[in-house]
């Protein structure tokens, strides 16, 4: 199959990308091998039954990847289906931490219903689970990585937000509009592409992803594009369409990378 793939402008910008790609896929595959003895769509043998505790699930993955300054947290959170698990990550400067987790600067949350705090073991639930791990742990790399090229007198630079009548859509603008966001933003919808679409093209994969519905899983683009939304030539939307494919034309090289990491469609 033909790729067709939109002309990129920028060649420093581009540059700057390919270094933190490789910043990002050196660190995790430097944790793949520790990361799959705890969590690999066959781990689901350990367990007999439907499903697992998390608590002691989460205790044996910290032990692969605090080394790395990677932090698994069970989080209680009643919004959450009592049979579900959602995850959120971030990422903090490390001198703002306190110890004895003083090395620690990207924290993964795992949220369960208070009376859940367990979690299905079939094929898919690893398969989504594992995907997502990745996902957003490279999503965290990224602002890592970003944050160490910066010089410290140097904020990110943000976009000013458009909305002015709905308070929450603002927010979400001021958050997604900070530069190292849509940069990380467009780092996940490219994934996605490479991973859920393997077959298909830029053009085709971007219409899919633009598009994307599943009943359990939301597509990272229909998330950052709903702030954006009577906005659509806001100036974070032009960037982060220019930054997707830019990742898109890196992470098409290196799918080797991500078949590696054992990334595949949902
Ligand atoms: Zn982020």
């Amino acid at each position: 199959m033909r790729r067709v793939l939109p002309k990129y402008k920028g060649r420093g910008r581009f540059v700057q990308l390919v270094a933190l790609h490789k910043k990002i896929t050196d660190d995790a595959l430097a944790m793949r091998k520790d990361v799959e003895s705890v969590l690999t769509p066959v781990s689901q043998r350990r367990y007999s039954g439907p499903s697992m505790y998390i608590a002691p699930f989460l205790s044996r993955l910290n032990e692969v990847t605090i080394p790395f300054k990677v932090h698994n947290e069970l989080i209680e959170d009643i919004s959450v289906d009592p049979a579900g698990l959602e995850l959120t990550a971030q990422w903090t400067p490390i001198w703002l931490k306190t110890k004895p987790r003083r090395q620690v600067d990207i924290h993964l949350e795992w949220h369960v219903h208070p009376r859940g705090r367990r979690c299905g073991v079939q094929t898919e639930d690893w398969q989504r689970r594992h995907f997502y791990f990745w996902s957003y742990l490279m999503h965290e790399l990224a602002h890592r990585h970003q944050n160490n090229h910066r010089s410290d007198d140097v904020d990110a630079q943000k976009f000013i937000p458009t909305a002015d009548e709905d308070d929450d859509v603002r927010d979400l603008q001021m958050y997604l509009g900070d530069f190292d966001e849509v940069e990380a933003y467009a780092h996940d919808i490219a994934l996605e592409m490479v991973v859920w679409f393997p077959t298909l093209g830029y053009r085709a994969a971007f219409s899919q992803v633009k598009k994307f519905r599943h009943n359990l899983v939301d597509g990272s683009y229909p998330i950052f594009a709903v702030a954006f939304d009577k906005a659509p030539k806001h100036p974070a939307m032009v960037l982060l369409r220019k930054k997707i494919q830019g990742w898109y034309r890196i992470m098409d090289t290196h799918r080797n990378i991500y078949r590696t990491l054992q990334l595949g469609p949902l």
